[in-house]
């Protein structure tokens, strides 16, 4: 029997008729990217940098604390800073992300304490040199405007410390957070 299985090639026949199968009757299980509607990517996935954007002030929510800058194992944020003697706080005068140093570990949006800068859930990116990714305080601030227009609900990032942040905006789960 197994002789005559052999000789007709059987095995050979049916791996063939089950690829004419898959080929003829199947959905293929990829997408045509970037022509079709890509997947929705899952929460807290980590891509493009941005700084969020005060909707009061406009500006950027970062005080200044440094914490992202000495987390950072890759050293690719660059802060300088001023006082305000009369407010007693600090303003950043310059906010700087090389992104193609970045290892999208996600620890600068986690160690944040008031959730101004997160790695967005927007992967879509390209720079045909170096300094399209490298993003100053204004291009980080337009990435967070552009991928807050495309939320179509209030966006809460996993990684994100509820304090800081206004708390009406915040998802009934993060409101009841009693963590750090
Ligand atoms: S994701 Fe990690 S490597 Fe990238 S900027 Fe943040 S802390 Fe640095
Ligand atoms: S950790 Fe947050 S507040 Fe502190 S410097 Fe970095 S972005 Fe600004």
């Amino acid at each position: 029997m197994s002789l005559l299985r052999k000789i007709l090639l059987i095995e050979i026949l049916k791996g063939l008729s089950l690829t004419l199968k898959k080929l003829l009757f199947h959905k293929p299980v990829t997408i045509q990217f970037p022509e079709k509607d890509y997947v929705i990517p899952a929460p807290g996935f980590r891509g493009r940098h941005a700084l969020v954007r005060d909707p009061n002030t406009g500006d950027t929510l970062c005080i200044a604390c440094m914490r992202c800058v000495k987390v950072c194992p890759s050293k690719c944020i660059y802060i300088e800073y001023e006082v305000d003697v009369n407010e007693r706080k600090r303003k950043i005068t310059r906010y700087d992300i090389d992104a193609l140093r970045c290892v999208y570990c996600g620890y600068c949006e986690e160690v944040c304490p008031v959730n101004a800068i997160v790695l967005t859930e927007y992967f879509s990116y390209i720079g045909f040199t170096r300094e399209e990714l490298y993003f100053d305080k204004e291009a980080l601030l337009k990435n967070w405007d552009e991928f807050i227009s495309t939320q179509k609900r209030p966006y809460m990032n996993p990684f994100w410390k509820p304090r800081g942040y206004p708390e009406k905006l915040l998802p009934i789960k993060k409101r009841e957070f009693k963590g750090v």
